[in-house]
Order: C-alpha cells, then sequence, then structure tokens
C-alpha cells in the first residue's frame, strides 16, 4: 500500500513522513526533491524540467507524472511508496490514482491535521540555518544550528504573514478538496498534528499500522 501524505504547511509532515517511512519500509517520493535531482541527472526529461522552471513557469501535471513514473519504475519497484508534496490539486490527484493504479499499485491517504491558526504561529517563530537551510521548529531554543554551527535566523518569506497566509489559502482553496475526497471514499487516516511532536508520531504510527500488518 502507498501512502499520500497530506499536511498544512507547519503540520510538521516532512519529519513525520520520513518517520512513517522508515518505521514501515517505504521509500519515500519527494515532490520538490524529485524535481531538483532530476534536473541534475542532466537527462533528457530533466532538461525539460530545467527549460521549463529557468522560463518562469510552473512544470505540468503531465511531466510531473512522468517524474513519478521514472520513481516508480526505479526506487519504487518492489516497494511500497510514500508520496510528500504531491498531489497539491484535484487534477494531479486523478493522474497520480490513475497512474498507480496502471502500475497495479492502490494509495491510502494520511493528513497530519492543524488549524490555520497553529499553522500561522508555527510557520512565523521557525528559523533556519544561515549556511545549511536545515529548518528549526519554533520550539527550538538554540541560536546555532546542531549540523554545522552556523546562525539560526527567521526565514525572509516566513516573516511575511501575507505570504504565509496565501500559502495556507492556495493549500485550502487546491488540496483540502482532494483530502475530502480521500475522507469521502473512505481511504483516509487523519491524525491531530497539533499534539506534542512524540504523540503525533505515536498516533500517526499506531493508525498506519494496519496498512503494513
Ligand atoms: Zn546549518
Amino acid at each position: 500500500m502507498d501512502i499520500i501524505l497530506f499536511g498544512m504547511q507547519g503540520s510538521g509532515k516532512g519529519t513525520q513522513g520520513k518517520i512513517l517511512a522508515e518505521r514501515y519500509g517505504l521509500k519515500v517520493f519527494d515532490m520538490g526533491s524529485a524535481l531538483r535531482a532530476m534536473i541534475a541527472s542532466g537527462s533528457e526529461l530533466g532538461n525539460r524540467i530545467k527549460n521549463t522552471v529557468e522560463s518562469g513557469n510552473l512544470v505540468s501535471d503531465d511531466i510531473i507524472m512522468e517524474v513519478v513514473e521514472k520513481f516508480l519504475a526505479s526506487e519504487g519497484q518492489g516497494h511500497n511508496v510514500l508520496f510528500d508534496g504531491i498531489p497539491r490539486t484535484a487534477n494531479q490527484a486523478e493522474k497520480l490514482l490513475a497512474l498507480l493504479s496502471s502500475h497495479e499499485r492502490d494509495a491510502f491517504a494520511l493528513d497530519i491535521k492543524i488549524s490555520e491558526k497553529v499553522a500561522i504561529e508555527r510557520l512565523t517563530k521557525r528559523r533556519m540555518c544561515l549556511d545549511c537551510k536545515e529548518i528549526y521548529p519554533a520550539f527550538f531554543k538554540g541560536d546555532k544550528c546542531g549540523e554545522c554551527g552556523g546562525d539560526l535566523v527567521t526565514r525572509s518569506d516566513d516573516s511575511n504573514l501575507d505570504s504565509i497566509k496565501q500559502r495556507l489559502h492556495n493549500f485550502e482553496l487546491e488540496t483540502k478538496p482532494v483530502i475530502e475526497d480521500f475522507y469521502q471514499r473512505d481511504r483516509l487516516i487523519e491524525v491531530d498534528g497539533e499534539q506534542a511532536i512524540p504523540d503525533v508520531t505515536e498516533e500517526m504510527i499506531e493508525k498506519a499500522g494496519y496498512l503494513f500488518s
């Protein structure tokens, strides 16, 4: 069973996703990393993506599906996959599910739920290492990066409340209906993302357990 991981920015989805993937032996398909890796590969598909990005355009859903398909045929072969950062829209969801089913794969969604209020609170307070760009959550107390010793600063886009609100609004508008659709089809696990982080992990691991037993 593949997992489609949802969560508003600030939900801790990236970190929780890695833990879930490790626990149940899933290969992680992270949309942002996958596109960057494809560009870096210098392949024909990578070059097409590079040209699109450099000309300031959005990578089309069809190209994104090509990237997913390559992943399924390589790293995903014989493994369950955790999708992070895809689908963002109803159109992507439709294409992704069709692609998975054509590979005789099946997906269940998991949503780490937080309110917009909590998301804004967390996003405005988190910091980033100036050197290695590691992100530190609001509760991290130190002033130096644990990875490289660099200085931690508030991310410039995070300090801009309007841009945060815009991103959350896009999530509500485009991604929420996709999550709702999984819910309607009884293909959704909901996890309370506003608990202490270890409790979020525990609830997620426990609720997802039956999918892999
Ligand atoms: Zn650092």
